[in-house]
């Protein structure tokens, strides 16, 4: 079985169990959880179901959260061929702002009259929702006042807090949790790696392929030796969220078997603060050159 199907198979079926039986399908279900734990691969898959013969009561008189991969429907999805699917991911490339454009939604949101074509539902992911515009969010939040019967839109978002408070109360919401670092440590064979992804099996994968170990290494050396290692570590940490969330982690674990407790707690206060600044829209850099000047 996939691995992200094993995880998340204990969350995911109650709530396949509850639309089998009650034939009443969410018109909007909110996928939550940290990157890398697989919310793409998850919506997808019940994109997949939904669309599957098992999900129907009339064919399938016994429940089931696995698709079969044997029907019609379940051979199209293995092709990624479903005519009824539509993935709505951020228009990285022109403007490179990584949005999801009202455009984007508008294309499809004019054939809202019209039900699937061939199978159960119209099933819409939107990945990640939180990179909606705001016109777009509005444009989806109408939609989904009086939602279209036979559609079906599936968000992932990382934080429930990232969308509109509206929006979130027109959706059924399922968290999903990071994987166990035991999890990690069966799929990766890999201490080292399970300790460091931190939950994530996208980058244990990711580690166990060499990349990424490098910004792991730098937080050690950067406490180490601040003064030598604090140019380095700006370059290392200011350019994505990713690598600074993982220098904080590792520079935390570090943290953890050093001596000095007084200024250690002012150190993780920091790490704290740090961590939850990242969260919000801010200038990474300076927020960067703050954080390591804290420890000059
Ligand atoms: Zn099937």
């Amino acid at each position: 079985m996939n691995p992200y199907l094993q995880h998340h198979l204990p969350r995911i079926q109650p709530l396949l169990k509850q639309w089998y039986e009650t034939k009443k399908v969410a018109p909007a279900l909110l996928l939550t959880g940290l990157d890398g734990i697989g919310k793409s691969w998850i919506a997808n898959y019940l994109a997949q179901w939904l669309n599957c013969e098992v999900a129907d009561q009339s064919k399938s008189k016994v429940f089931s959260p696995l698709v079969c991969q044997k029907c019609v429907m379940c051979k199209k999805a293995e092709k990624n061929a479903l005519v009824d699917l539509y993935r709505l991911q951020p228009e990285v490339s022109e403007e490179k702002t990584g949005k999801i454009k009202i455009d984007q939604l508008q294309s499809l949101l004019k054939d809202l009259g019209h039900g699937p074509m061939e199978a159960a539902y119209k099933t819409v992911i939107l990945d990640p929702s939180d990179a909606m515009t705001p016109q777009a969010a509005n444009a989806l939040l109408k939609t989904l006042e009086e939602p279209p019967a036979d559609w079906v839109f599936i968000l992932t978002a990382r934080h429930e807090s990232n969308l509109l408070p509206t929006l979130l109360s027109r959706c059924q919401r399922l968290r999903l949790l990071p994987f166990s670092e035991a999890e990690l440590l069966t799929i990766t064979q890999d201490t080292t790696v399970a300790r460091l992804a931190q939950g994530s099996l996208q980058k244990a994968l990711q580690l166990k392929e060499g990349q990424g170990m490098e910004v792991y290494q730098k937080a050690q050396r950067f406490l180490q030796n601040p003064q030598k290692e604090w140019e380095s570590s700006f370059e290392c940490i200011s350019k994505n969220m990713e690598d600074f969330n993982a220098f904080l982690s590792e520079l935390e674990r570090a943290l953890h078997s050093q001596e000095a407790v007084d200024k250690r707690f002012m150190q993780f206060q920091l790490i704290q603060d740090t961590r939850f600044q990242l969260e919000t829209p801010c200038n990474k850099k300076l927020l960067a050159q703050y954080f390591l000047g804290a420890f000059l």
